[in-house]
């Protein structure tokens, strides 16, 4: 019997775990034909999420594990550590607040026995504003504009993967991670389905605008170096620009004889020369705290516990 695992990341969701239980009963019993694995990994939760994991893998250890980590290190490098723990044949994440549907998980099992090895699901009406949906249009088409890997839309960590990705994946032991973009650059063969997204019963979401447009930047300068290239550009142009603009003014005072104009020339160059030099260093930077962050060479995270099925880590549970 080939075997599942679910991977639900958490962080401060005690108020969930009544829908989890729920939700993953309901997975094992219309599913009977494969075999389970519910794969907690609470990502450094200030409430009572861990002790909810214990709980539930007390009640019914054969299905449900979790790790702990040591602390809050977000969402992606939680989904790294579920990758290093998971038991399955496949691997189905989803996200602890049950915003992802468990319907759709037979058809992603459908077309995984069908021979796709990364079936991953897109939002298909968002009941999300105006502006949200169009900037995540334009930021999509921005990103794939800057790259030649595929990349797909309205597309979350809500997924089904083989092992042979999982394997790819872990592979990736990078600390900066952008897992949506790693999805898309270790190929495989890969297939879209839909669903609609739920809305949150409990708890609240963890994104707050800003780290929105930090997901942003990082989504780009994960993908590509493009932007490194724009400063070049922008190099050429202005320094085009300023000769041109050079030629002008010999010519005016040599021949008109212009008595030599300053102060706000001298004004909007300081200050276009600026802003331009800024965002290139901006941009810089960027690639530069990545590099920083990379070459430490530091694991990606450390554990508290383990209690689950990969056998080669002993009972760890503290009490
Ligand atoms: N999450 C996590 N670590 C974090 C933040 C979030 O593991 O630092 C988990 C969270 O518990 C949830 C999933 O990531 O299972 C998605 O988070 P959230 O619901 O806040 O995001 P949204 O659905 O609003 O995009
Ligand atoms: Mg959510």
């Amino acid at each position: 019997m080939k075997k599942v695992t679910i991977l639900l990341p958490a962080y401060n969701e005690e108020a969930s775990f009544d829908l989890i239980r729920e939700n993953m009963e309901r997975v094992k019993a219309e599913n009977a034909n494969y075999a389970w694995e519910f794969l907690l990994v609470n990502d450094g939760s200030t409430d009572r999420t861990l002790q909810q994991m214990i709980k539930l893998h007390r009640s019914d250890p054969e299905h449900y594990s979790y790790v702990d980590l040591s602390r809050n290190y977000g969402k992606e490098i939680a989904m790294m550590a579920g990758f290093d723990y998971a038991t399955g044949d496949a691997l189905i994440i989803m996200d602890a607040d049950m915003q992802h549907p468990i319907s759709a998980i037979p058809e992603m099992l459908r077309y995984w026995e069908e021979g796709y090895d990364d079936v991953y699901a897109q939002r298909r009406s968002s009941k999300e504003t105006w502006l949200k949906r169009k900037t995540s249009q334009w930021y999509y088409r921005l990103l794939q504009s800057l790259t030649n890997i595929p990349i797909q839309k309205n597309t979350g960590d809500f997924r089904l993967l083989d092992r042979s990705c999982v394997e790819a994946l872990r592979r990736m032991r990078e600390v900066e991670r952008n897992t949506k973009g790693m999805y898309s650059w270790i190929g495989f063969h890969k297939k879209g389905i839909y669903y609609e997204q739920q809305e949150r019963r409990s708890g609240s979401s963890k994104w707050s605008f800003f780290s929105l447009v930090n997901l942003a930047i990082n989504g780009i300068t994960s993908y590509t170096t493009a932007p490194l290239r724009l400063a070049s550009f922008l190099g050429v142009l202005v320094s085009v620009v300023a000769f041109i603009y050079l030629v002008y003014i010999i010519l005016v005072t040599n021949i008109w004889g212009e008595p030599v104009q300053g102060y706000p020339t001298i004004m909007v160059t300081i200050l276009f020369l600026g802003g331009v030099q800024l965002l290139s260093l901006g941009i810089l930077g960027e690639y530069l705290g990545k590099v920083f962050n990379e070459v430490k060479g530091r694991p990606g995270y450390f554990i508290n516990s383990y209690n689950g099925m990969r056998n080669d880590t002993k009972d760890t549970t503290k009490s």
